[in-house]
């Protein structure tokens, strides 16, 4: 089973991702994710996406399209995967289906943009493994320490005020598209996010049972 989730910068789509990812037991492979390892590793591909990550801007496709190549190519992806941040366009999209790639289904997690900027100042990111938390939705046991691998739970950069308008902004431009691209291929679940995450993560199983 292939699934994509699809919602704008901190709709969720990481966190229920992951939960998704433990019920069904297969991988969730974040772009984001990706990228933000291989900016901290200083790897090519992380040189040439940095500055457009800071911007709040779409690194470029051949950049993003490569490592998601790669990653859904190794065994553990081989009896499905979840893509969380991918595709973020439509370009991305067809780049997927021309890899031959079946998708099964699309959740969207609609969340509105004033509640979107709202949460984005509590969420907090592990900096080695890159879980996802929120000081008040989903706080960390001890704080500021990851309860996965004790690594240091930190605000993205791209978390800050200001590229997180920037970063809704290419949102509504860029992959919003992809909502109707996927309805006309009939894959698409909506799901309206939830104050609670429980409550999201109930309604995205049931969309996924659908
Ligand atoms: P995310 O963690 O999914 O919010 O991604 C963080 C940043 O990584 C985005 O703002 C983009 O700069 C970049 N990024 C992640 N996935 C993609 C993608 N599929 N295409 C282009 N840029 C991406």
């Amino acid at each position: 089973m292939n699934l994509i989730f699809l919602g704008a910068p901190g709709a969720g789509k990481g966190t229920q991702a992951e939960n998704v990812s433990e019920k069904y037991n297969l991988p969730a492979v974040s772009t984001g994710n990706m990228l933000r390892e291989a900016v901290k590793n200083g790897t090519e591909a992380g040189l040439k996406a940095k500055s457009y990550m800071d911007a709040g801007d779409l690194v470029p496709d051949e950049v993003v399209i490569g490592i998601l190549k790669d990653r859904i190519a190794l065994d553990d992806a081989k009896k499905g995967f979840i893509l969380d941040g991918f595709p973020r366009t439509v370009e991305q999209a067809e780049a997927l289906e021309r890899m031959g790639v079946t998708i099964d289904k699309v959740v969207n997690i609609h969340v509105s943009d004033q509640r979107i900027i709202d949460r984005m100042s509590g969420r907090r990111v592990c900096a080695d493994c890159g879980a996802s938390y929120h000081i008040e939705y989903k706080p960390t046991s001890a704080e500021g320490v990851c309860d996965l691998c004790k690594g240091s739970v930190v605000l993205r950069d791209d978390d800050k005020p200001e590229t997180v308008l920037a970063r809704l902004k290419t949102y509504h431009e860029k992959t919003a598209p992809l909502i109707e691209f996927y309805e006309s291929r009939g894959k698409l679940r909506t799901v309206e996010g939830q104050i609670e995450i429980n409550d999201t993560t109930r309604l995205t199983f049931e969309a996924l049972e659908k």
